[in-house]
């Protein structure tokens, strides 16, 4: 009898997880060329081995079946998708860009890149736009996410970055949050901020909502959204006038401090009560507490960033600590909790529309003079335009009146997550050319694309990341990418060779990618020259700046001095009205990340929170005719959507709150995505978007609803491949079918997206 043999044993590789900002370790465990398990690395210094729950499912997602595995083509978006092979798209891709250019001038081309990205993918995407292509119009969706914290910090310091590191939240005295459910958004990070807690450390935390971290707190100021710059102004006033500032620090260190405190004595605690609805003795409790402590920071995320003043509630956040001396000691300083995994390090390679690599800016000549040299930019080619591409929110806008033609999407899906989502959908209808590149199709913005990239992903590629301390973190390949999918770096280097500069883009790994990005950053404020992925291999990640920015106190400013500035106040662009009377905030819940390409298919992840809905208040529900747990309809100037209600006191009257992760794919036939809810109005320096305050009203759903949507209903039974694309010529020719499969599906409804992904690859792609 011959023996089994043994079972083979598991290969363990040390990488990074790929969803929010905290950046911690992780272990991957490969099996049979498969990650078969994950879990937290016990060596990482910002986790030691401890994840939420996200990343352990990471290997559902990579072995989804709706992967992308071949690059596809179609002339037109009802046309069928035909599969092709490398060598000839990037061919056309190549003719198409380089026509674009000639006929229509460069800034037709618009790249929309994702802090899901790693550096060398960015660093790759900016090389070849800003460089080679010339179009500045290569932003990303941390304009979404971290653009309002980048010009804060470039107001008050000079540069980007965050000052402060974790080891800061192990020994201060107080942190004070403004507008992040750390406790959801970054549990890692919360669960220091608690073991600081539990040893004697003050919590106050600013919310609309009392979130799981709010109710957690020492102190929650429950502020009316749309109101913290008001607040933030009466702490500063109360630490002025009970001599809690540092005098000695703000004369030697600083600028701007007479004016920022002339500007906040406007706001009394009492008068700024009656605008943010906290009252006058909380706010001096706050005050007080941060004041009084040794060592205090200031936290915050998207409820600072998302909003028309989020450059400025960044700076007041930034204010506290300067008026306080709360900087470059340990325990002290802002730090903004990025949401996504490699924001920083998208930053640092350029990837807003208007940075260059090594936090340089296109607007500055000595800057573009240094990276033409270091891209090695031909003398005849026109180089990199001195004027500031599109924001990621101004690309709607640009594709309506056609300034911009062709749409190079990576990584991101900007269809659920743009502000007025079905506006954009509708903008990107009518681009000539919008290619997709990611690791998923379809996906709710790669249904709306004539080109499919499919890119590798988590695990499937090599590159680093930089997390919300300025660390820097090797993400390691473990697996080949499936199919024909590439990493994104090599992507943009294959059609860079195929627009003629073979030199310029000849790397051969991520590794020559680094090295040549690492070599730009020497002696630029984010130096990371001298790093390599051997290095970091080695000897495990590294914060550039190391632990604390600004110890010796100078500033990158002209003067050396840290920068107060007054922070007026504005209300939210769209303010409650008789027709609107509540205002919307939107946010994340835990066990879902982004737009759910990657969490929406971890059965237990949805299981959590199988549907999207909206939290009210009783009074608020009552006023509406809605019952707990019935569905509703979310109406604003922009847009509807349906969920369910949630009757809930966390949430004070007139306010309601919404997660956004669902879009298309995950939702019922007869609703869409929570930002087609929210406007679009932009912070004037930032241009980020107002996701947090839009005014709406709820409507029970049976009288908002009756004799909507499409009368027909067509039943698929079995689900053959002629028989589905059938169904799909109908629904591509605008006839409009409520469509249940029966047989290899569950039978319920679908909507067009969800078709489109259960025909897959059969009947879709020929
Ligand atoms: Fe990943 Fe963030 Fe969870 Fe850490 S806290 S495991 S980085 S999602």
């Amino acid at each position: 009898m011959s023996e089994s043999p043994p079972p083979r044993r598991p290969r363990e590789v040390a990488t990074g997880c790929p969803y929010c900002g905290t950046g911690c370790g992780l272990i991957a465990q490969v099996t049979g060329g498969r990650v078969t398990a994950v879990r937290g690395d016990p060596e990482h210094p910002v986790n030691r081995g401890a994840t939420c729950r996200k990343p352990l499912r990471l290997p559902e997602a990579l072995g989804a079946p709706d992967r992308a595995l071949e690059p596809l083509w179609r002339e037109a978006l009802d046309a069928r998708w035909r599969a092709r092979s490398w060598r000839p798209t990037v061919a056309e891709l190549a003719r198409r860009l380089r026509e674009t250019v000639a006929r229509d001038g460069p800034d037709a081309i618009a790249l929309y890149l994702s802090g899901q990205l790693l550096t060398e993918d960015y660093y790759a995407a900016n090389k070849l736009a800003k460089g080679f292509l010339g179009t500045n119009n290569v932003d990303s969706n941390s304009r979404l996410c971290m653009s309002s914290a980048v010009a804060g910090y470039a107001g008050a310091f000079g540069i980007d970055g965050p000052p402060p590191s974790y080891a800061d939240l192990d020994v201060t005295d107080h942190v004070l949050i403004l507008g992040s459910n750390t406790s959801a958004c970054h549990p890692i990070v919360w669960s220091r901020i608690r073991r600081r807690q539990a040893e004697g450390a003050h919590v106050t935390v600013i919310d609309p909502r009392r979130t799981p971290t709010a109710a957690m707190a020492d102190l929650h100021l429950p502020v009316r959204p749309g109101a913290d710059l008001p607040l933030l102004s009466a702490m500063l006033t109360v630490l002025d006038e009970e001599g809690l500032l540092d005098p000695v620090f703000l004369e030697r260190h600083t600028s701007g401090a007479a004016e920022t405190l002339a500007a906040a004595s406007c706001w009394p605690p009492e008068r700024a009560a009656e605008v943010t609805g906290v009252p006058a003795e909380l706010i001096v409790r706050a005050a007080r507490a941060f004041g009084g402590a040794r060592r205090a920071m200031t936290l915050w995320s998207m409820g600072a960033n998302q909003s028309t003043v989020g450059t400025l509630k960044n700076r007041a956040l930034i204010n506290l600590c300067l008026a306080t001396g709360n900087i470059g000691r340990p325990g002290t300083g802002p730090l903004s909790l990025t949401g996504q995994p490699n924001a920083m390090g998208g930053r640092e390679a350029g990837g807003l529309a208007h940075l260059l690599p090594g936090y340089r800016s296109v607007t500055d000549p000595d800057h573009r003079a240094e990276m033409r040299r270091l891209w090695d930019i031909p003398s005849g080619a026109p180089g990199i335009s001195p004027a500031p591409g599109l924001a990621a929110t101004e690309l709607a806008g640009a594709l309506e009146d056609g300034r911009v033609k062709v749409v190079w999407i990576v990584a991101t899906n900007p269809v659920v997550s743009q502000p007025d989502a079905a506006r954009f959908a509708a903008a990107l209808r009518r681009a000539e050319l919008v290619i997709v590149q990611d690791a998923y199709h379809p996906t709710e913005t790669g249904a709306l694309a004539h080109v499919i990239l499919p890119a590798g992903q988590w695990a499937e590629k090599e590159g680093t990341q930089t997390n919300s301390e300025r660390r820097v973190s090797l993400m390691r390949r473990a697996v080949r990418p499936p199919g024909q999918a590439l990493p994104d770096w090599e992507i943009f280097a294959r059609v860079g060779r195929a627009l003629g500069h073979s030199a310029q883009f000849a790397w051969r790994s991520a590794a020559d990618v680094h090295a040549e990005y690492v070599a730009a950053t020497d002696g630029r404020p984010c130096d990371q020259s001298g790093l390599s992925h051997e290095i970091l291999r080695r000897e495990g990640s590294r914060q550039w700046g190391g632990e604390r920015l600004y110890r010796s106190r100078r500033f990158p400013t002209e003067d050396g001095r840290a920068r107060l500035g007054p922070t007026p106040h504005a209300e939210p662009a769209d303010t409650p009205s008789e027709e609107f009377p509540l205002v919307l905030t939107t946010g994340r819940v835990a066990h879902q990340w982004h737009t759910m390409t990657r969490t929406g298919r971890a059965r237990d992840l949805l299981a959590a929170e199988p549907e999207p809905f909206v939290e009210v208040a009783a009074a608020d529900a009552a006023r509406f005719g809605i019952g707990d747990g019935e569905r509703v309809l979310v109406r604003s100037r922009w847009g509807r959507t349906i969920v369910r209600a949630r009757v809930s006191e966390h949430v004070r009257e007139g306010v309601a709150f919404a997660p956004f992760h669902w879009g298309a794919l995950h939702l019922p036939p007869d609703t869409g995505a929570l930002n087609g809810v929210v406007g679009h109005a932009l912070d004037p320096t930032s241009r980020q978007a107002e996701l947090k305050a839009t005014a709406v009203r709820l409507e029970r759903v049976v009288a908002a609803t009756a004799g909507a949507g499409p009368r027909r209903r067509l039943l698929v039974v079995g689900g053959g491949m002629a028989g589905l694309a059938t169904v799909e010529a109908l629904l591509e020719h605008g006839e409009e079918f409520q469509v249940t499969i029966i047989g290899a599906e569950p039978a319920r409804p679908y909507n067009r997206i969800q078709l489109s992904q259960v025909l897959g690859r059969a009947a879709g792609e020929d």
